[in-house]
């Protein structure tokens, strides 16, 4: 039957098309001379087709979305990404190159291999990039729309089928060896598929799944921190490059903890760094937004400080001295006593100082006594603000959650107890910091399963 040889790929975002051009392409290349899988006659009992439901109108929204619409499609050095669960997702990022040198191209020739399978499948597809900071790659033509454009071109040639506005709502398994699963569609119609490949991203629901599969709920993350509100309702808008580090009370540092990270003995007593980012936050009336609150959002937990560093590069142990050498210079230069606000002038806008002077308890109009740098020195290395939870869930980027990755093998994103169902990208239990961390697995885990589910169907 036509419908065994057909891979159902359930969603037409990143993950998804990455497993339809794999899948395609693969299909393509094992049947030999044969031609594009979809090239064949339509009812041909013998033609492998894949088949890409998407319940939007068309494929590739979420990709449009990504990257402020410029898209961070990957990471040049994506074994940094931090990822959960990163002990399944190692092995499985091992397979993924250890096939990608059989089935992308310039991977296996050495003469053009890129560092890893990802940027060799794009590079093939045509697809060109630049390197931004941090190892963030970026088209180089600065629109996600270039990412999506190489991708349906790949799907077009490998002769790759496009459902849109068709939900799949269930999948169920094959009843008996040799039959095929069988697909439910929001509008109460059914379709067949020998192999199925889920792909529908973060918000992937229990019931679409077969009964059984080990599960977890999914909750949005990698988005803005909720706060005491009280200094940010005066700071919304205000972008700061500074640092932000996130203590959790109830907890202790070792002294050598301590001192590693250049905290004065005596500071800090009675809780623990969980983590530090450098970057840019950006004060919302609610808290705090931006990349380096992003990352932290996937570690924060309600009760949790967030201290906002203003002067990243001075190291705490050094701020005290800092700032009276500061004072010093002021003083020479306006030829007066140096008073609060000309301390903090320069250094932060005027309604952060405002905040600052306030949270310390001083004045700016009064002149900074000998000695009281010291009250000062913490609060600009360290604005502390209580985490109530996450901001505004509409701009998290990622879900924690979805098909655990123990149900799951890591050669080939196949589900253990249901031979011929894949599950991949954000629908697995896998989320990353930002820096095309999420992509690069959603890419990678997509033609892993793709690779994996044509050798399955020609077997
Ligand atoms: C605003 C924003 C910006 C981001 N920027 C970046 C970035 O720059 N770099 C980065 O690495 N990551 C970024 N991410 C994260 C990244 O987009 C995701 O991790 C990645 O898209 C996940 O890929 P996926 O294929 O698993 O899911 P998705 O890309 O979300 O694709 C899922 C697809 O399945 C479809 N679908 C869902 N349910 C069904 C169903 N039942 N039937 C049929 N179709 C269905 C959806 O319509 C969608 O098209 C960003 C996320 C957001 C929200």
């Amino acid at each position: 039957m036509g419908e065994a040889k057909t891979i159902a790929v359930i969603g037409g975002g990143a993950s998804g098309l990455a497993a339809a051009v794999a899948a395609g392409e693969a299909l393509r290349d094992l049947e030999g001379a044969g031609g594009a899988a979809g090239e064949v006659v339509e009812g041909d009992a013998g033609a492998a087709r894949v088949v890409v439901y998407e319940a939007s109108d068309r494929v590739g929204r979420s990709i449009l979305a990504t990257g402020n619409g410029r898209c961070n499609f990957s990471n040049a050095r994506p074994g940094e990404g931090d990822y959960r669960n990163a002990a399944f997702v190692r092995r499985v990022l091992f397979e993924f190159e250890c096939r990608a040198s059989r089935y992308v191209p310039s991977q296996a020739k050495t003469s053009t291999a890129y560092p890893n399978g990802v940027l060799g499948f794009f590079s093939d597809h045509g697809l060109m990039w630049r390197e931004e900071g941090e190892g963030r790659l970026y088209p180089l033509a600065n629109k996600a729309a270039s990412v999506l454009d190489c991708l349906r071109a790949a799907c077009a040639a490998a002769g790759v089928e496009e459902r849109v506005e068709c939900e799949v709502v269930a999948v169920e398994p094959p009843r008996a060896e040799g039959a095929s699963f069988t697909l439910r569609l929001a509008d109460g119609r059914f379709e067949r598929a020998g192999v199925v490949i889920v792909a529908v991203g973060g918000t992937v629901a229990r019931e679409l799944l077969p009964k059984g599969l080990s599960f977890r709920e999914p909750e949005p993350t990698l988005g803005p921190l909720a706060t005491d509100p009280r200094w940010p309702r005066r700071l919304d808008n205000i972008r700061v490059r500074g640092a932000l580090e996130l203590w959790r009370p109830g907890e202790k540092m070792t002294p050598q903890e301590l001192n590693r990270n250049g905290f004065p003995m005596g500071t800090h007593e009675g809780e623990r760094l969980v983590a530090r980012e450098v970057g840019e936050a950006m004060f919302r009336k609610y808290g705090v937004s931006g990349i380096a609150a992003f990352n932290l959002s996937r570690l924060a937990e309600p009760g949790d400080v967030l201290a906002v560093d203003f002067v990243p590069w001075v190291r705490p142990c050094d701020m005290e001295a800092f700032l009276n050498r500061r004072r010093k210079l002021l003083r020479a230069s306006l030829g007066r006593d140096v008073m609060w606000n000309d301390m903090l002038r320069g250094m932060v806008l005027a309604p952060v100082a405002d905040v600052l002077l306030e949270a310390a308890a001083l004045d700016g109009a009064r002149p900074v006594a000998k000695g009281e740098t010291a009250v000062i020195a913490p609060v600009l290395k360290g604005l502390r603000l209580p985490v109530t939870g996450l901001g505004d869930v509409r701009q998290c980027q990622v879900h924690r959650g979805g098909v655990s990755v123990r149900a799951v093998d890591d050669r080939t994103c196949e589900v253990r107890r249901v031979p011929g169902l894949y599950v991949v990208g954000e629908a697995l239990d896998v989320d990353a910091a930002c820096g095309g961390f999420n992509l690069h697995w959603a890419w990678a885990s997509g033609l892993l399963a793709g690779w994996s589910a044509a050798e399955r169907l020609r077997a």
